[in-house]
């Protein structure tokens, strides 16, 4: 048996690596780049690449590849070897500091949303050493940034870096107030990812699921989640060996896989693994989705990511915990021991208050997509309105500040920044609210909107720069005040009492909730991405955005544009491909079953003319109607998806997709699945949900 100490990090350029294969001024210096993101002097570059080839071909490797986050959500690779033909025939390895720091795939094929032309096709990769590289599939991906020659961000991983670095700068500026002075503060996130495991063998039977990764059709089986046998229940054998082999793959890349366990839907299952830095936790959230795909395929099953594989069923959902902590280490989120450290807990709790009241919108749309429209704003965890929820020892202290009032269980006089040691806050109260869209639990902040196939930078995108906006303006007034602890109290006390509307600690599936957050309190309710998306180019937003320098303007309109043509291009491909099931398929089975049907009837009634055959006769009467109802409704959806044309720009073709091509859906759905559950089950073409579900034992 393997040690997994003996593997772990084994197909990564990591510390380690670097440290033993480095001379020690390289090292040095490649150190400093990575642990205060300073720029990278080229002359290191050279020595490294030599390092990383020569290790990387140790480990069997035989090409290397820039690897990205381009907007597709997905990761980008080309690989090139290290190949180079020798004077005497052979050939040489060879790779070096201007490969490692610069590539220059054709981009042309990627979404750009406008930003770059297909003549000007070139689009270029930096190396991001901060993150470091490894193998897989033989070749060394070295991740990167990928930018046009304009200088555009094209991908997902520049901004976030944009993002954090902004972060970093003015949460420095707010712990300078407080006497202390750290090079840099990191934001850090453990996603926590869930996903559905079926048979590859059903898998293939569905053309809704091969093509659009959800099922498109199905009624509920007799048994679901009512139950709850499922979640945490014992891992069946099947699923632990892969659980077993995943974790291995991952282990091997650095990946800290930490905790899996069974979810509440039957055949839903979760994964977490333990904090790191949010473009390391980034990029490993992408290779666990592919490796979770990849290591499936060798177990005969298929990994569903798409948040919602099922109707009537729980859907996925990643859990973004996110925290920001010193170069020291101090998780800035964590309620201190001594007064002073409280009032700067306060201080940063407060900006995230305020920036998620102000920023609600850019939270919302970060995690926007036709999939995860699925869950948010349809009656499933979390609601499409953003609160937040803080436990109730918080709130306690909140309301203590903000009425000048005694805490309860401190003293009598009121509370007094800087002066009153707070109660600490036990982590258990903190959080079992399950329901809240970010709740704070301890130390760290969970946004739970993101869908299981979401990349989370984009949520942390606007999250780090929201957060970073707030610490901006706090930084700019508390610079400027004569008595700091009198201005830090005010401060601390003003927000609260603007920004509580966002404050909300009950159940958050409630539709009493929904109307009081919307009528009374004003939050939005942003339901689906048509109506979210836009509001990224909303004044507000792109001046904060741009401020900050983590989007140009161009930038946000590229994006907004991607953004929506990809909810567009995924409902047009899941109406086309219910159009061709419900034609070539659907409808064909319930007519051979309705044939069948009367045959049996006209048969019985040659043997006696007096048999009623009244659940022949009646079955066909429906079966004829719902086949006929079903034709119609395909006609109905191939008109609404015709008429897409006459859209004017990308926000409105959207809008009419919400409007009408999702409606028809629903409607062909319906019909298809009602008869669905009078059909006999040897006719109808594809394995059931209760089949697909409870498949894997
Ligand atoms: P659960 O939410 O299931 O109770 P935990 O809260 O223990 O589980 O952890 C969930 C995730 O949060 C894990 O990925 C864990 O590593 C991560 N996490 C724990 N502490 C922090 C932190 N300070 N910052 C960011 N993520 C954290
Ligand atoms: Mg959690």
């Amino acid at each position: 048996m393997k040690n997994v100490n003996d593997y772990f990090g084994s197909l990564v350029f990591d510390d380690r690596v670097m440290k033993a294969m480095l001379s020690a001024d390289i090292y040095a210096s490649l150190k400093k780049t990575i642990d205060e993101e300073s720029r990278l002097d080229p002359k290191v570059a050279d020595a490294v690449a030599t390092a990383m080839k020569e290790w990387a071909l140790s480990k069997g490797a035989t090409h290397f590849t820039h690897w990205f986050q381009p907007l597709t959500g997905i990761t980008a690779e080309k690989h090139d070897s290290f190949i180079s033909p020798a004077p005497d025939g052979g050939v040489i390895m060879e790779f070096d500091g201007k490969e490692l720091i610069k590539g220059e795939p054709d981009a042309s094929s990627f979404p750009s949303g406008g930003l770059r032309a297909t003549f000007e096709a070139r689009g270029y990769t930096a190396w991001d050493p901060t993150s470091y590289a490894f193998i897989k599939d033989k070749c060394l991906c070295i991740p990167t940034a990928f930018c046009s020659y304009g200088g555009h961000a094209l991908d997902k991983k520049t901004p976030l870096l944009r993002s954090m670095e902004a972060l970093s700068k003015q949460s420095i500026r707010i712990l300078k107030l407080f006497g202390k002075t750290t090079k840099c503060v990191k934001t850090s996130v453990g996603p926590e990812q869930e996903y559905f495991l079926i048979t590859r063998e059903m898998y293939n039977q569905r053309p809704d699921l091969r093509f659009t990764g959800r099922t498109l059709f199905g009624t509920k089986p007799p048994k679901g989640q009512e139950m709850d046998d499922h979640y945490f229940g014992a891992i069946k054998p099947r699923v632990a060996a892969y659980m077993a082999e995943l974790n291995e793959e991952l282990w091997k890349l650095g990946i800290l896989a930490k905790t899996e366990h069974n979810e509440v839907a039957p055949a839903q299952h979760e994964l977490a693994p333990i904090y790191s830095t949010t473009n390391v936790a980034t990029d490993h959230n992408q290779l666990t989705m592919e490796i979770m795909q990849k290591v499936a395929a060798k177990h005969g099953l298929v990994c569903l990511l798409h948040e919602k594989p099922f109707a009537g069923v729980n859907g996925s959902g990643k859990h973004n915990n996110w925290s920001m902590s010193t170069a020291e280490g101090q998780n800035l989120l964590s309620p201190g021991d001594t007064p002073y450290d409280n009032a700067q807990f306060l201080l940063f709790l407060c900006a995230v208050i305020k920036a998620v009241d102000e920023y609600q919108d850019l939270l919302r749309l970060s995690v926007a997509t036709a999939g995860n429209d699925h869950r948010l704003g349809a009656n499933e965890a979390p609601p499409a309105v953003i609160s937040m929820f803080l436990g109730d020892e918080l709130n306690a202290v909140l309301d203590a500040i903000e009425n000048d009032t005694p805490y309860a269980g401190v003293d009598k006089t009121p509370i007094k920044l800087g002066v009153n040691v707070l109660p600490r806050v036990s982590k258990d109260s903190t959080d079992r609210n399950r329901t809240s869209p970010f709740a704070f639990t301890g130390n760290k902040f969970e946004f739970r909107m993101l869908g299981s196939s979401n990349s989370i930078a984009c949520a942390n995108i606007m999250l780090n720069s929201a957060v970073a906006e707030v610490l901006k303006e706090f930084a700019d007034e508390l610079e400027g005040a004569d008595k700091f602890e009198d201005s830090l109290h005010e401060l601390i006390k003003e927000t609260i009492k603007k920004h509580k509307r966002i404050i909300f600690n009950g159940n958050g599936y409630d539709d009493k909730w929904i109307e009081e957050a919307t009528k009374v309190r004003g939050l939005s309710n942003l339901r689906t991405t048509a109506d979210a998306m836009p509001r990224i180019l909303d004044k507000k937003n792109v001046e904060m955005l741009t401020g900050l320098g983590v989007f140009t303007e161009d930038e946000i309109r590229s994006r907004y544009e991607i953004m929506l043509e990809n909810y567009c291009k995924t409902i047009i491909i899941e109406a086309n491909t219910m159009i061709e099931m419900a034609k070539t398929q659907i409808a064909p089975a319930v007519e051979s079953f309705t044939a069948e049907l009367a045959k049996n009837a006209a048969y019985k009634k040659a043997v006696d003319p007096n048999l009623a055959c009244e659940y022949e006769v009646g079955l066909v009467r429906k079966l004829s109607s719902l086949t006929d109802r079903i034709m119609a409704k395909v006609e109905e959806l191939k008109d609404a998806v015709i008429y897409l044309d006459r859209a004017e720009d990308i926000g409105s073709e959207a809008d009419m997709i919400r409007d009408t091509v999702l409606v028809k859906m629903g409607e062909l759905r319906l019909a298809c699945d009602e008869a669905e559950v009078v059909t006999d089950k040897r006719y109808w073409p594809y394995p059931s949900y209760g089949d697909l579900l409870f498949g894997v034992y």
